[in-house]
């Protein structure tokens, strides 16, 4: 009997251990990998982090341990990492901590390939530096190949600051185009159209011709590059000519770019040839409307403001230019009380003299102080908008980019927190606009895809094309300034 009992008893626990063991493996399988948790949490190409999230969404600003999902190319969700960790899941994950997620910087205006006349001449008047050093090194060295090394030095140097929108107004626009291409960028690209003998062309007809051309070849060929055309100038292209511009900008349905009321000179030189201040001139030719965004704008009046906010011409603010070649403080505040849509530039490397868009945040929220008197003129807040969201509602792409929100596309950077200038920390958007460095921005990531992780630019050959900027630079050394 006691035998008999006992071996059923041995039975009976073995048998009660297999379930055990069994059950438990399920339960561990159930942990990492059971079909109905996997139901629960949807699959996402990655999700990334921050300490904080800074969104420019009025509906949630600054998310604490936050965190946005991925999924081609798009943000699909934004919340805490607890929310998103327990909705989606992900193999590619890049942890926040010590980290700031924010919009990619969106550059508004600038030159880039200008970039290898960086240094070149300085401390000049804008006549002197135009005439007998810009002019004639463009004339001499523009050529596709400056145009590939100039590009591509310059994505290196954006991508490693955190812009990932710019808008390039230049020359031989296909070899830029593919260069954007290839380094992962988003950019409009301007070819610029001038009265004058430019790199390639004789004049107006056959440059204006090329950038129909490439407008053509371009719309909506790829969804990071889009192309624009930009009249140089009231002062450098004719009435005629800057009507065709807006009549072509409307017919392809792109935007167009302008530099507009730049300097005081630019405004006396209007008005005495056509009666007209610059923007009035713009308006008399019918040429302002929601597609138009003009670089500069320093000398606009009070009614001029009015007709570009009533017109919804966007400006691009680029204060580091305007304060090198000393031609003036352009009346921002003005523009944003009057509800311009406002957004940040570097201009050319050659008048600046980098793309770093964190001097231009950073000079825009003191500048205007000093020239109101007022420290509370454009906040934080007020100018990290114009870096970001600002940018792109100007440039007529803010439902596709400048935000951190479902359904834009996810040109994200994360900027690192964790340097002796950004310690301690009691408001991270104080931080972004008075003490960040492009230097602290870690990772960029455009339509998705990172461009640069931990530093490291992963879409350029940053050796090589230092090797032919540095090759570049001694020929027009050579050339241009053979004293030195
Ligand atoms: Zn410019």
């Amino acid at each position: 009997m006691k035998s008999q009992f006992s071996k059923y008893y041995r039975l009976l626990v073995i048998f009660a251990c297999t379930v055990l063991i069994a059950f438990a493996g399920q339960a561990a399988i159930a942990q990492n990998n059971s079909p109905w948790r996997n139901q629960r949490r949807q699959p996402v190409e990655m999700i990334v982090g921050g300490d904080f999230v800074v969104t420019m969404n009025d509906a949630q600003p600054v998310i604490k341990n936050g965190a946005v999902a991925l999924n081609d190319g798009k943000i699909v969700a934004v919340d805490t990492q607890d929310k998103i960790m327990a909705s989606y899941r992900s193999a590619k994950r890049l942890s926040g901590e010590g980290k700031v997620l924010m919009p990619g910087l969106v550059n508004g205006h600038s030159h880039t390939a200008m970039v290898l006349f960086r240094g070149l001449a300085d401390d000049l008047n804008l006549e002197d530096w135009l005439q007998n050093y810009i002019f004639p090194a463009e004339g001499q060295f523009v050529n596709e190949n400056f145009i590939r090394v100039g590009e591509t030095l310059a994505c290196w140097e954006m991508i490693s600051g955190g812009t990932t929108t710019f808008v390039d107004m230049y020359f031989k626009p296909d070899v830029a185009a593919r260069v954007v291409d290839q380094c992962g960028l988003r950019a409009v690209i301007a070819p610029s159209s001038i009265d004058f003998p430019s790199p390639g062309f004789r004049g107006w007809d056959d440059a204006f011709a090329a950038a129909i051309d490439f407008v053509k070849r371009w719309k909506g060929r790829n969804p990071r590059i889009i192309p624009a055309l930009a009249p140089h100038a009231p002062y450098t292209v004719s009435p005629e000519h800057l009507r065709q511009a807006i009549q072509a900008a409307r017919q392809y349905d792109v935007p167009l770019t302008i530099h507009l009321a730049e300097t005081q000179t630019e405004v006396q030189d209007i008005q005495q040839r056509y009666n007209a201040t610059p923007v009035q001139h713009l308006e008399n030719l019918g040429s302002l409307d929601p597609r138009v965004f003009a670089a500069h704008v320093v000398w606009p009046n009070e009614s001029e403001i009015a007709l570009m906010a009533r017109r919804g011409v966007g400006v691009i603010h680029n204060p580091e230019s305007n304060l090198k070649l000393a031609s003036g403080f352009a009346p921002i505040p003005a523009m944003v009380q009057a509800g311009i849509q406002v957004g940040l530039g570097t201009d050319g490397a050659a008048s600046n003299n980098d793309l770093d868009m964190w001097e231009a945040i950073r000079l825009t929220a003191l500048i205007h102080k000093g020239t109101t008197l007022n420290p509370t003129t454009l906040p934080a807040r007020t100018v990290l908008r114009m870096a970001t969201l600002g940018g792109a509602e100007a440039l007529g792409l803010a439902d596709k980019i400048g935000a951190v929100k479902v359904g834009l596309q996810a040109d994200l950077i994360q900027v690192d927190l964790t340097s002796a200038h950004l310690t301690p920390l009691y408001d991270v958007i104080s931080h972004l606009v008075y003490a960040a460095k492009a230097e602290d921005v870690d990772t960029v990531i455009v339509d998705g895809k990172v461009l640069m992780s931990e530093r490291k630019v992963l879409t350029v050959d940053t050796k090589q094309v230092r090797r032919e900027a540095i090759k570049i630079g001694e020929q027009i050394q050579a050339e241009i300034r053979p004293s030195n």
